[in-house]
């Protein structure tokens, strides 16, 4: 029998049509790229993404085209996004950060029709228009009064291009199953892949994480989205603030420590999120200035594991709660959180330290395993690592394409790349991304682990470990540092401080203190260019 309930498409318009109609004044704040801090609301955020709506339509821009961005984190960038949404058309963001041959590459793969940049990009995209063909029409992300002078061809600023219509304009209907958004992974080996987000994925992964046990927001947090709209779909931030009614605070292009610290403060901001990288340079900052974070509650940290060190510098020194969150672009990409469930006894302050270490639980919409390499699904003892396989209605089904098909199991799971166990109380703990886990002897170490406790080390301001090659042990593990300012540890300091927090066979055989430490473009540890750096390294074990 068919049921008799309606069909409501989840339309991620609809998300900004609530906002708009339920919260129209709830601010939207951006550190604007001109400089100033920029004042709007949901309720203007629709009037003018209507307008976004209207001016693509006039352009030419159909069902299904591409739209790229080349932006920071500001109140125009989520305006294009609703824009290209109410017609149908896809948002594309592109990360910026990426080498100018990913770029045009992705954009060129995408075959994007217009691309909305900002003031930062204007040069770089000057140099690169010429390679990327598709691209019929450039949107500068500013007003008349501070459009560059450029040689882009049809270029426009945004305020002149949405104010050539009147907005009079109503979302296009489609069904939910339809195209939203598009990103590439972060192609840490051969070429990015695309992920096609569609509404009902965007719309049931923002319930998702809002969620008590996920990101617990409501219509009165304040979220600031530190994590930009370019890093894996924001992590849903986009769509889960006007969902949920919440005020939003967009940092724009500034996202050093005290530019972060400034905005956290003035907009008494609640609940944030980002990758490690951002909150090490804002703790940095904090311990540099006696800083205080006086309103903030909750900080939601994920992309790359977050040490045991951080959480507790937030809860001890800041009182603020550090939750550890998996995901990947290809899970919209919120996929686990890690929260207390009552029989972990995480009340006390050390276990729930040691818990927050792990990725966490899966929400209802994820399901997750782990398995062995003839795809045997392994035992929940927190001890056993396995390929880490998830599917749901927010995980991707397959690339754009058709490119990294080996990843899509026949039964719908999709192999993270990502090796982890999970404990008796269905905790997720990533291990490492299956190619920098080090096999020494047959077995496996993890190199996060190292990492988290050698960053623990009071002169230690970020740590990574690579495997070396060994004669006998096949890779050893290399730990290499950068010293916090005005520190000069050594390598004997780290050995005899992660003596006994590691299994012996575990510790690094050697110990290099290194100047920097390469990031990918969406700030992780570039583990690839590491092997590279090192890659004639000798230990003195060897
Ligand atoms: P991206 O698609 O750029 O967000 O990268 C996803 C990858 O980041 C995952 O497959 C993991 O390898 C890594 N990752 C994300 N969150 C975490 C975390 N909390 N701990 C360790 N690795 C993580």
């Amino acid at each position: 029998m068919q049921a008799l309930m309606q069909d409501w498409p989840l339309l991620c318009t609809k998300v900004l049509d609530h906002a708009a109609n339920w919260h129209p004044m709830r601010e939207v704040i951006s550190r604007s790229i001109e400089g100033p801090i920029h004042r709007t609301n949901y309720g203007e955020i629709r009037s003018r993404a209507l307008k976004v709506a209207q001016a693509l339509d006039k352009s030419g821009i159909r069902l299904g085209d591409r739209c790229a961005t080349l932006a920071w984190n500001t109140w125009r960038h989520l305006e294009v996004w609703y824009g290209a949404l109410g017609i149908g058309a896809i948002y594309h963001t592109v990360n910026p950060r990426l080498f100018a041959d990913q770029i045009v590459w992705i954009v060129n793969d995408a075959e994007d029709r217009i691309l909305f940049v900002d003031l930062t990009f204007v040069p770089m995209v000057e140099k690169l228009i010429d390679k990327m063909p598709t691209i019929e029409r450039v949107v500068i992300l500013t007003d008349a009064a501070h459009m560059p002078e450029t040689n882009l061809r049809n270029a426009v600023a945004y305020e002149e291009w949405i104010g050539a219509v009147d907005g009079d304009f109503r979302w296009a209907e489609f069904p939910e199953t339809t195209a939203a958004g598009m990103c590439y992974t972060s192609g840490t080996t051969g070429m990015p892949k695309g992920v096609v987000y569609s509404h009902r994925s965007n719309v049931i992964h923002s319930w998702m994480a809002a969620s008590g046990d996920m990101m617990g927001i409501g219509g009165r947090d304040t979220i600031m989205s530190v994590v930009p709209l370019f890093h894996a779909n924001s992590w849903g931030l986009a769509f889960t603030s006007p969902m949920i009614g919440a005020k939003l605070v967009l940092p724009g292009a500034k996202l050093d420590g005290a530019s972060v610290h400034e905005l956290l403060e003035t907009e008494k901001v609640t609940m944030t999120a980002a990758v490690p990288t951002v909150w090490l340079m804002l703790l940095q900052h904090l311990e540099a200035t006696g800083g205080t974070l006086s309103t903030l509650k909750r900080v939601v940290i994920g992309g790359s594991a977050c040490p045991r060190s951080m959480t507790e510098a937030f809860l001890k020194k800041y009182g603020v709660e550090v939750r550890h969150a998996w995901g990947m672009t290809e899970t919209s990409p919120l996929a686990t959180v890690c929260n207390v469930k009552p029989e972990t006894d995480g009340d006390d302050v050390e276990r729930w330290l040691d818990l927050q270490m792990k990725q966490g639980l899966v929400p209802f919409g994820v399901e997750m395993r782990i398995v062995d390499d003839a795809d045997k699904q392994l035992p929940h003892d927190g001890k056993t690592f396995g390929r880490l396989q998830v599917r749901g209605p927010a995980v991707a089904a397959s690339y754009y394409k058709g490119m990294g098909a080996e990843a899509f199991q026949t039964d719908g799971f999709f192999d993270t790349g990502d090796v982890a166990t999970i404990d008796q109380y269905g905790y997720m703990q990533i291990t490492d991304r299956s190619k920098d886990v080090i096999k020494s002897g047959g077995e496996w170490i993890s190199s996060i682990d190292l990492e988290n406790v050698a960053v623990g080390h009071p002169d230690v301001a970020e740590a990574a470990v690579i495997g070396i090659k060994h004669p006998k042990w096949d890779e050893r593990p290399l730990l290499i540092i950068v010293p916090k300012k005005d520190r000069s540890p050594t390598k004997a300091d780290l050995l005899a401080y992660m003596d006994g927090k590691i299994a012996k066979w575990w510790m690094p055989d050697d110990v290099v203190i290194a100047d920097d430490i390469p990031h990918t473009a969406t700030g992780k540890i570039q583990k690839l260019a590491l092997r590279e750096r090192y890659r004639d390294y000798r230990l003195p074990t060897a």
